[in-house]
């Protein structure tokens, strides 16, 4: 993978934050929509790496996991930790809207009703896994079935032997070649984080965000909660690791999905920085942009602290069977979610359907999507790295 880099790109990026949230702050509108087009071309440049990066590295991490017991390992011990730590995310979320009571007291006008999602079967989830045509997942960037393909290419190369070597080699050469990329579009990231924050922070002045002060303030702390407890205390316990080398290790990536508010559009930055930290690129290549794509605590806690939000606005009593409703819902509802800004509001129409809750709250929460979606697509690629780290230290590595 790319190879180490100093201090110095991190603090770029820093610098590129606080400038962009200055420039933002005291910049009339229109001199920072002229910065809009650089933190456009920081995404576009990031989706660009996603479909080969993630073809590529994963189908080399299959084939030199050389046997399909150690990958089915690798699977389960993933995809439990994924939904372990989503329920308890969900759990905050509601302890935090049942403490802090974000909607109490709340004056609710009427707003525009936003169309409620249906629910997919589990059966459809499935189904959908399974490409029909793997270019054109890879056209639509359909990660759970890219990821599908990967295995099954990776696999059968390892099983047609010599014969399917130099197909290896391709993508082992393709593989290298894209973590050289992802260097290249990271030195573009302090222009493409200034420009999104500031654009951010333009357009969401303090009387936009004000009425809804609580219910950020319960969204932040929860998600800085679960990433000091869960997420230290899984790394410490199983990684032996301590916290600050764990957020010091991801900080990179956690900005970039704070700004750019998309885990799959992270995955490149997440990636290098566990390989950083030490993680074989035999598991990143697996874990990761299966958490890209299934795994999203933050947007989970998100979820019950809006359900509890809207229940309260609106003076409506919300059970504990009802709550524990929602912490089901969420949690399948958010392997569900895309890794894409905007996502998991469309996910909370579902959660407030399900829940017997008025959709005209989600239309109240859109107004301020935006800046709880920063932080939980952070702690949503932060929990990615933090199960990442986790199996591979269960997998002999050395951090
Ligand atoms: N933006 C989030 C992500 O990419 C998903 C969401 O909207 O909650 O992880």
């Amino acid at each position: 993978m790319a190879e180490k880099r100093g201090v110095s790109l991190i603090w770029q990026i820093t610098i590129g934050f606080v400038a962009g949230i200055l420039f933002g702050r005291m910049a009339a509108p229109d001199a920072v929509a002229y910065v809009d087009p650089l933190g456009k071309i920081f995404m576009a440049l990031l989706s660009m790496l996603i479909v080969p990066l993630v073809l590529s590295s994963l189908v080399v991490g299959v084939a030199s996991l050389g046997d399909l017991k150690s990958l089915g390992r690798i699977g389960v011990k993933t995809l439990a930790l994924y939904l372990i730590t989503t329920a308890i995310a969900i759990g905050i979320g509601l302890a935090l809207g049942n403490l802090m009571q974000p909607g109490a007291g709340m004056d609710i006008a009427l707003a525009k009703a936003t169309e409620a999602k249906a629910a997919p079967s589990l059966g459809q989830v499935l189904t959908n896994m399974f490409p029909k045509n793997a270019f054109a997942s890879m056209v639509n960037a359909n990660m759970l079935q890219i990821i599908v393909f990967a295995l099954f290419l990776g696999v059968s190369m390892t099983l047609a032997g010599e014969k399917g070597k130099p197909a290896l080699d391709f993508f082992n050469s393709l593989a290298e070649t894209m973590y050289k990329m992802t260097a290249i579009v990271m030195k573009f990231a302090p222009y493409g984080v200034f420009a999104l924050i500031a654009v951010t922070v333009s357009k969401y002045g303090a009387a936009v965000l004000l009425p809804f002060a609580k219910v950020i303030a319960a969204v932040y702390i929860g998600c800085i909660l679960h990433a000091v407890l869960v997420y230290s205390g899984m790394v410490a316990v199983f990684a032996r690791k301590s916290p600050l080398w764990f957020f010091k290790g991801i900080k990179e990536a956690s900005l970039t999905a704070f700004v750019t508010r998309s885990s799959s559009g992270t995955l490149p930055v997440t990636m290098e920085c566990c390989h950083n930290m030490g993680v074989p690129d035999k598991v990143a290549s697996f874990v990761l942009p299966l958490g890209a794509t299934i795994n999203m605590d933050g947007t989970a806690l998100y979820q019950g602290v809006c359900a509890l939000f809207i229940a309260q606005a609106f003076g409506i009593p919300l059970s504990l069977t009802a709550q524990f409703g929602i912490l089901v819902t969420a949690t399948l509802g958010s392997i569900g979610t895309a890794g894409v800004p905007g996502a998991g509001l469309i996910m909370l129409t579902l959660v407030t359907t399900q829940a017997g809750l008025p959709i005209e709250g989600v239309a109240m929460i859109a107004g301020i999507d935006a800046v709880l979606d920063m932080i939980r697509t952070s702690l949503n690629i932060t929990g990615d790295a933090a199960v990442a780290t986790v199996v591979a230290k269960s997998e002999g590595a050395e951090l």
